[in-house]
């Protein structure tokens, strides 16, 4: 019974016959001879033969529990081995450097205080582990190692970038994890996470239904409204930028599409079928973010061009130029003007938020540089990430909101692309969120908003805002 009960616990009942089950068969073997042997003697009384039945079978399960112990103990790459095979994600988006090895190799004890060392130096910046082979045979076998000890870097990501066999120097690993595009020693110590957080809104949102865009969760302002018709009746939307960002995301057939859609005219509110109308299409002066204004008839649209400037459109041109500036993660439509910029490769592209900036560096795979504003003040925050991590941040006081609200089953779920953003201090993001009472999320590190990205799946980045959310409901 005791065996049984003993193998239950012990991890390598699960996986390969390790030596924990022989060794403790063996013991209850032992055991079981032993008992005979005292059984067996004359002279003996039968109160004394139960005691020591009793204390041998005590020591069988005493030594059985200290190896199981030792074991587990002496293996802390367990879980790594398990989950070996398909390279197990990075705690918190970390680089990671695991050395496989022993306690007893010359050259794996040379490592030993070497990896103290960058486990403590780097702390927040990289994890360090190590995992002793001649206890956890798994481990080895399933990194598919040669010899020991070998030295595996993943990146951020968790996928392998290099290894190496035999001792390897303190200077040599940093040397390498720069070369790979993680500067360790550049890299500023990871800050306390920021705890604000804010989960119920300061004040209930009051406006009617009507008045508030479907897309932006912005006011609707009627000389611009859009309204498209949907089987479950009207989306109003604030204009036709995002109308047009909800048509980028919609994942249903989009065939005549247009013919559900209606603007209202800017000389006196009444809805016109969208393609039959037409769009004074200018520039905020400051900014050059596109202003559009619709317009039933021509004349009317001409006599407002020449009072305020611009171009006249019709529908389907509008459409091409609202579709032709995508987000780099999450493909909306995306006005630059309003968008941070992303440099990929030394490519340009957009982020549509703050967090689908850093999306990119995930959809992409490269090490990318983030250039966004202060919501609040407008200062320039620039992130550059290597190797799916922050390996710089100006300034480096920044931090993220991440928008949360409460989906009806009451759980936390992202509040959409409108409701993120990046601040130069959380002293900023705080000012904000006060001059917003209805946004609701919480503050978190740049490092963890972009950790969150790069721990999607590819099939999870594929499906980014074109699950259907944004469609009509
Ligand atoms: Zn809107
Ligand atoms: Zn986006």
């Amino acid at each position: 019974m005791i065996e049984a009960l003993v193998l239950a616990q012990c991890p390598c009942s699960g996986g390969d016959p390790g030596a924990g089950p022989l060794l403790i068969f063996g013991l209850v073997a032992c055991a079981v001879w032993l008992v005979h042997r005292i059984g067996g003697k004359d002279g003996v009384s039968r109160m004394s033969k139960v005691w020591k039945i009793a204390l041998v079978v005590v020591l069988v399960a005493v030594v059985a529990i200290v190896i199981i112990n030792k074991q587990m103990g002496s293996s802390p790459g367990t879980d790594a081995a398990k989950s070996a095979a398909q390279v197990s994600p990075p705690a918190a988006g970390l680089p990671r450097l695991l050395d496989l090895g022993s306690t007893t190799c010359i050259p794996c004890k040379m490592m030993a205080p070497i990896l103290e060392e960058l486990k403590k130096e780097y702390a927040g910046r990289l994890q360090v582990e190590f995992v002793d082979v001649m206890a956890n045979p798994d481990a080895g076998r399933s990194y598919q190692i040669s010899l020991i000890p070998t030295q595996i870097f993943f990146d951020a990501s968790g996928k392998e970038r290099f290894r190496h066999e035999g001792f390897f120097a303190k200077e040599d690993i940093l040397a390498k994890w720069k070369q790979l595009g993680v500067d360790l020693t550049a890299a500023a110590p990871a800050s306390a996470a920021p705890t604000f957080s804010r989960m119920e809104p300061a004040r209930a949102d009051d406006r009617p239904k009507t008045a508030i865009c479907h897309m932006c969760d912005g006011d609707i302002n009627p000389e611009t409204l859009v309204v498209v018709k949907s089987a479950k009746g009207d989306v109003r939307l604030c204009g036709p930028h995002c109308y047009f960002i909800m048509y980028s995301c919609l994942t249903e057939d989009k065939t005549d599409f247009e013919k559900k859609v209606s603007v209202a005219d800017w000389a006196g509110g009444a809805a016109v079928p969208a393609t039959a109308a037409v769009f004074l299409y200018g520039a905020e002066e400051k900014t050059g973010r596109p202003t559009l204004k619709a317009f039933a008839l021509r004349e009317a649209a001409e006599k407002e061009r020449q009072a305020a400037g611009g171009n006249i459109l019709a529908w389907n041109v509008l459409q091409e130029k609202e579709l032709a500036t995508r987000c780099g993660f999450c493909d909306r439509a995306v006005y630059p003007e309003d968008a941070a910029l992303v440099r990929a490769d030394g490519l340009f592209t957009w982020g549509c938020c703050s967090h689908c900036a850093l999306g990119v560096a995930a959809r992409t795979g490269k090490d990318i540089e983030v250039h966004e504003r202060d919501r609040l003040t407008g200062e320039m925050i620039v992130v550059k990430t290597a190797s799916g991590s922050v390996a710089s941040l100006e300034p480096k006081t920044a931090v993220a909101w991440f928008g949360l609200r409460k989906a009806p089953d009451g759980k936390f779920v992202s509040a959409g692309c409108f409701h993120q953003g990046f601040f130069v201090s959380e002293e900023n993001l705080k000012k904000w969120v006060e001059q917003n009472p209805t946004a609701t999320g919480k503050a978190v590190t740049i490092a963890q908003a972009l950790a969150d990205k790069m721990n999607l799946s590819p099939q999870q980045i594929q499906k980014a805002c074109k699950i259907g959310e944004c469609a009509p409901k």
